[in-house]
């Protein structure tokens, strides 16, 4: 379990606030390793066009289906898309690469670049119409980021490229305008319209993603505050008795090489307060003690035990650094003062022992009872076991 780095700062809104601030990062990791992913994807299809390109030059060169000469093929189809393109990648490797970009901006670069590759191949190779399902990818790729706005401008720029190629661009002597033909402008609205479509459902998808993580923020956060309240004393809050239970469970169950000194710490002559003050002035009491001892919760993890009794359980402290701190603490409490019970004089007695050799917390709680037993005969003292 371990109580020890807690600090008491956490009502609800410190939670969420810190729940949340944690799951960001965790998704800011995430989008992180994506973006190389995304980065990395464009290099390959970058290489695999340029691949494929030599592939189906030689397939070409060596077939009567080559309208143009071998060495204008491979300016037009080859060299002049691939250095486009490598290009692209170049830029693109610069921005990945440079301190000056958020991550944001490189997801954007990427996410454009992306399509712009894809521009260069769809107007190279503009009379294959399959070829705009790379734009489907482009848009594809920027969901994992559940930004709608790098989706949306993805998609905006996709749509835009198929048009200005189809409607501006004339690399392949071959192409025909889709003006020409109804076969081809079937194809291109076909198009059109599956990316419209496509953009539309990765949109739907980053909305129910983005809601199955709240969802899941929100129960993480309600689990936490229920856990919490488990642990927690709810009149002085600081920890309770089962937080101290399980607190020791986790010393013994861990058997590390840390070491333990344990103060059990009780109000002196309570009864007389509630009696003399009523209960309601008993209770102030016990939360303004509580407020002391939360005070010195870097040096130790204090816990309600019961009534008017406290633990405070010390790591890796010398014995004379715990007595110090219990000196302190009772100072503190000797000098509260009431002003409606000017009368009110708070004194507490402390009982430590350290833990032996062997990890016995049974034997430490029991070893600590019995100092503060022995502190208990002339109070407001501070004894060691
Ligand atoms: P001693 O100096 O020997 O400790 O004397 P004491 O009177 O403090 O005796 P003890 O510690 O045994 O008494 C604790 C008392 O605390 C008993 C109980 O009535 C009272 N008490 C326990 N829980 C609460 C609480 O939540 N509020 C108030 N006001 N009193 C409580
Ligand atoms: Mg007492």
């Amino acid at each position: 379990m371990g109580f020890e780095g807690f600090k008491f700062q956490m009502d609800e809104e410190n939670l969420d606030d810190m729940y949340i601030r944690a799951v960001q990062e965790e998704y800011t990791k995430i989008d992180e390793s994506w973006l190389n992913l995304h980065y990395k994807t464009s290099v390959i299809l970058v290489v695999f066009s340029l691949l494929v390109e030599i592939l189906m030059g030689a397939i070409l060169v060596n077939s009567d289906m080559l309208t143009t000469t071998v060495s204008r093929y491979y300016i037009k189809f080859l060299i002049v898309p691939s250095a486009v393109n490598f290009l692209c990648i170049g830029i693109e490797t610069l921005i990945m690469r440079s301190k000056s970009f958020s991550r944001s901006h490189k997801i954007y670069a990427v996410s454009i670049i992306f399509v712009g590759i894809g521009f260069v191949l769809f107007t190279v190779h503009s009379t294959f119409t399959a070829t705009y399902y790379i734009f489907a990818i482009a848009i594809m790729l920027t969901a994992i980021y559940a930004d709608y706005r790098v989706t949306c401008i993805t998609a905006l720029t996709s749509i835009s490229s198929i048009i200005i190629s189809e409607l501006f661009m004339e690399w392949d002597a071959d192409k025909v305008s889709i003006f020409e033909s109804t076969h081809r402008m079937g194809d291109f609205l076909i198009s059109l319209f599956v990316l419209i479509a496509f953009s539309i459902a990765c949109m739907a998808v980053i909305r129910f993603e983005r809601k199955k993580n709240s969802a899941g923020i929100q129960k993480e956060i309600e689990r936490q505050l229920l856990q919490q309240s488990v642990h927690m004393d709810e009149m002085t809050g600081v920890f309770n008795r089962k937080a101290f239970r399980d607190e020791m469970k986790y010393v013994e169950d861990t058997a590390s090489d840390r070491s333990y000194i344990l103060a059990i710490v009780d109000i002196d002559r309570f009864k007389n307060i509630n009696d003399t003050w009523g209960h309601h002035v008993g209770d102030r009491c016990l939360m303004e003690f509580a407020k002391i001892l939360k005070e010195f919760s870097l040096d130790m993890t204090p816990f309600r035990y019961g009534g008017d009794e406290f633990c405070l359980l010390f790591c890796d402290k010398s014995m004379e650094e715990a007595e110090s701190i219990c000196r302190s603490i009772q100072t503190r409490v000797n000098r509260l003062f009431f002003e409606e019970y000017p009368k009110l004089m708070l004194t507490a007695s402390f009982g430590l022992a350290a833990i032996s050799d062997q990890v016995d917390t049974v034997r430490l709680f029991i070893h600590a009872d019995r100092a503060l037993y022995e502190a208990k005969k002339v109070r407001n003292a501070i004894r060691v076991f």
